[in-house]
């Protein structure tokens, strides 16, 4: 059995919804349980952060799941669930509607084509940041959330 760590954010629709609706569908995965489910977690689109696609205000939080999937099949059922969540690509870092990203897996490090964990991007992110030190508390430090201090992301 695995700890993973999930990214969930949403800023078109009914953002709250879609991230609720994730948090249903990661729990019914197969060799999957959700332990722990951050607040959720809004960034005005005023204060666009690293990562952050333009549109309206963007909902996130993290979750804690243990799993006995492998890391790959994890990212591919994550991906599925953000098409069903209707996502479309038309270019980089456009609005979406659902988008999900493995953060940690265990103690895990992964550098394939397909998946990089953890995820190089998450240090620099307070709505990574932020909900996942709300539910592990140890994995993030005062340094680390000091270096996102500047990035303004409040609780829904
Ligand atoms: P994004 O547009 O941010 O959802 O990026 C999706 C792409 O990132 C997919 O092609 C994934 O294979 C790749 N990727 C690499 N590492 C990760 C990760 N840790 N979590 C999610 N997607 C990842």
């Amino acid at each position: 059995m695995v700890t993973a760590f999930i990214a969930l954010g949403a800023n078109l629709g009914d953002a709250v919804a879609a991230l609720r609706q994730a948090v249903v569908s990661i729990n019914a995965l197969p060799l999957c349980a959700v332990k722990k489910t951050s607040s959720f977690y809004k960034t005005a689109p005023l204060q666009m952060l690293p990562g952050h696609a333009p549109g309206g205000d963007y909902i996130n939080a993290v979750l804690g799941i243990e799993t006995r999937l492998p890391a790959p099949i994890l990212l591919q059922h994550l991906q599925q669930i953000e098409q069903a969540a209707g996502r479309e690509r038309p270019y980089v870092n456009a609005p979406r509607t659902l988008d999900l990203d493995l953060l940690l897996y265990g103690d895990g490090r992964i550098d394939s084509p397909q998946l990089t964990v953890p995820h190089p991007r998450m240090w620099q992110r307070a709505f990574v940041l932020l909900p996942l030190a709300e539910i592990a508390p140890a994995l993030v430090s005062q340094d680390a959330l000091t270096a996102v201090q500047g990035q303004t992301v409040s609780i829904l």
